[in-house]
């Protein structure tokens, strides 16, 4: 019989249908594994030569202002800009192309250079999340924008460009093939089986515990089944949510505490800045009611086995598919284990 804990197997993804390898027997395989330069702990709370932060001018010529809590900007070297004419082009079905158009701005959560989201008290970071309801809100209204993407990519192995603790968003007039990719799952569970994919994995989720990490009254946070990366997670919301514009009071709180704790615990596994790409899933804002969606954040950590050993996505998951050694079960029961009070104290 199978043992999900010992022999090799495949796990579907049950959000974009891929599949993932899992080989529990090999975490013990010798290891001289890429030694990755550790982030140095400590930055100062205001850097001069920093763009982002309060008073300082940015590359583009722009100077930001005095501001004492959060910050949107238009991203100066923006992926996608507003106006691009409409148009496409295929060369007998061979060379495919079509224009795209958005808008990309940065949010800062906070003046402080070095305040972190796992360092950041609730209440500030409610008002980070205050930001996303609104900017998703307000970019979703404008007609040729279809989907918001909000994300923050942290550390410099993730290849952020700058420690200040910000976002990206990212609004565009297509919708973006991850998204597409979970969109069509999902109205497809709902098509089949007349309910919505995450609260019914979610309620399964919570009946195990197995891979659940932590959770609010509003918000599980969990080790997905299916998950790639080593200390991969999701957040997902209790209620069926379509998207942050549906959020009420306690929802906004719950989703600022749940993350502060998440991030509290990551870092405390290698005592260290633990890099992530995080994003939030949910209804494109193409102007239809999207029932099948259900909100959630998606945490990509690629740290494996201490603050300096990353993994690597190459050879077979390249080629073939993603493979992970340590199962979503032990990374899971690991993350449990982290204490919620971060290792440099703070809030
Ligand atoms: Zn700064
Ligand atoms: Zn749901
Ligand atoms: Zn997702």
């Amino acid at each position: 019989m199978l043992d999900l804990t010992l022999q090799p197997h495949r796990r579907l993804n049950l959000l974009d249908g891929s599949w993932v390898l899992v080989s529990p027997h090999r975490t013990d395989r010798p290891w001289q594994g890429q030694v990755e330069k550790t982030a140095p702990d400590a930055q100062p709370s205001y850097d001069p030569n920093c763009y982002l932060c309060p008073g300082n001018s940015r590359a583009g010529g722009a100077r930001n202002p005095a501001y004492a809590s959060t910050f949107v900007f238009d991203n100066d070297f923006a992926a996608l800009v507003p106006g691009t004419p409409a148009g496409a082009e295929d060369r007998e079905g061979l060379l495919i192309a079509a224009s795209e158009q958005g808008i990309c701005r940065v949010g800062c959560f906070s003046p402080r250079h070095d305040l972190t989201v796992a360092r950041m008290s609730v209440p500030d970071l409610t008002l980070v999340v205050d930001v996303w309801a609104g900017q998703y809100a307000d970019l979703g209204r404008h007609p040729h924008i279809n989907h918001v993407q909000i994300f923050e990519n942290r550390g410099a192995m993730m290849g952020a460009s700058n420690p200040h603790p910000h976002c990206q968003i990212w609004a565009s007039g297509s919708i973006p093939t991850e998204v597409a990719a979970e969109q069509a799952r999902q109205a497809d569970w709902r098509a089949s089986h007349g309910s919505c994919l995450l609260c019914d994995y979610l309620a399964l989720e919570r009946e195990s515990g197995e891979r659940v990490v932590c959770e609010n009254e509003a918000f599980a946070a969990l080790v997905p089944f299916w998950a790639v990366w080593p200390f991969e997670t999701m957040i997902v919301s209790k209620r069926h949510l379509t998207a942050m514009d549906e959020f009420d009071q306690t929802e906004r709180g719950g989703l600022a505490d749940i993350m502060k704790r998440m991030t509290t615990r990551y870092d405390n596994i290698f005592e260290t800045p633990f890099p992530y790409t995080m994003g939030f899933h949910q209804r494109p804002t193409d102007g239809l009611a999207h029932p099948e969606w259900h909100f959630h954040a998606h945490y990509f950590p690629p740290l494996l086995r201490s603050a300096t050993v990353r993994k690597f996505m190459v050879g077979f998951e390249m080629l073939g598919m993603p493979q992970r050694d340590i199962t979503a079960e032990s990374a899971a029961a690991r993350l449990r284990a982290m204490p919620e009070v971060h290792y440099l104290g703070g809030d």
